[in-house]
């Protein structure tokens, strides 16, 4: 499941490619994909004949700005195209002669011979092209409630401090929830907390101040180094190019189920806390 490294990973291969190519036509091969407009012959026409200018991400949403030749000859706006990758979405900048994944659900055609595909087998993926006359979190409802971006200085330990004080959920629910802080998922969560040697089931409210400050600074180490290492391959995550990410990274804890702690040798052990499975050491992250 991709979290933010492998997302923004995505999206700087986004950059490298589809910048400044226009956009020729678009097929979408499974309605429930675009999310809007919901009519889907005005998702491809809104899309028709634009010219990508940048993706940004925030939390773990593409955003791509989109801009069209006016009849003057001068650039106007035509909106934004939004992706979510949700479990298994990819992007993947192939040349349109290449055979079609059979869980391709939107093919964007350019010019040059050149196609941005969209393949998600899981099919929680969602696309939006959003017109310039409205606002991306209109409609892409999840970018209105996102907490600050964990790298930015709005993620302060101040901020992570006070968060913390105020709630009475375990630590892991509230690392994943993305009002609180954007981008993080369950590999970076369990990952940090083993870093950090905090339970993940130990209340918010219960964590020393220490304890706070360490898994601030944890969680931005985790994200970083990933980020330097081209997004992670603890899945099966692809980048645009269909390299997969793997540069021998290995995780302490996530995925490590009944294997031994890569720091003290206990056995890693898994709970369920809120629907999510979580993986940690009994030893290094000790239930106070
Ligand atoms: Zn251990």
């Amino acid at each position: 499941v991709p979290e933010l490294p492998e997302v923004e990973t995505v999206r700087l291969g986004l950059n490298a490619t589809t910048c400044g190519l226009t956009m020729t036509a678009v097929a979408v091969l499974l309605d429930r994909t675009v999310t809007f407009p919901q009519d889907q012959e005005a998702f491809c026409a809104g899309l028709q004949s634009v010219q990508i200018l940048e993706w940004k991400r925030r939390g773990k949403y593409l955003l791509a700005t989109l801009v069209q030749e006016a009849a003057s000859g001068s650039t106007q706006a035509a909106g934004w195209l939004g992706v979510h990758l949700r479990m298994t979405g990819q992007l993947l900048w192939l040349s349109a002669d290449t055979p079609l994944h059979k869980h391709t659900r939107v093919q964007f055609f350019f010019n040059k011979g050149q196609e941005l595909r969209f393949v998600d087998q899981r099919t929680f993926g969602r696309v939006w092209w959003i017109p310039p006359t409205e606002e991306p979190a209109t409609y892409i409802t999840g970018l209105a409630h996102l907490g600050p971006e964990p790298l930015s200085a709005d993620f302060s330990s101040q901020y992570w401090a006070t968060v913390c004080q105020r709630r009475q959920r375990p630590i892991k629910t509230a690392l994943l929830d993305q009002t609180l802080i954007a981008g993080l998922g369950n590999i970076y969560a369990d990952e940090s907390l083993f870093l950090s040697g905090i339970h993940p089931s130990c209340l918010c409210k219960a964590l020393t101040p220490q304890q706070t400050e360490r898994l601030h600074g944890v969680i931005r180490e985790v994200l970083q180094t990933a980020l330097i290492q081209g997004g992670t391959t603890f899945s099966d995550f692809r980048q645009v190019s269909g390299i997969n990410g793997n540069y021998g990274r290995v995780a302490w804890v996530y995925r490590r189920r009944g294997q031994p702690c890569r720091q003290c040798g206990t056995l890693i052990e898994t709970i369920r806390l809120a629907g999510r499975s979580c993986h940690f050491c009994p030893q290094c992250q000790p239930k106070r």
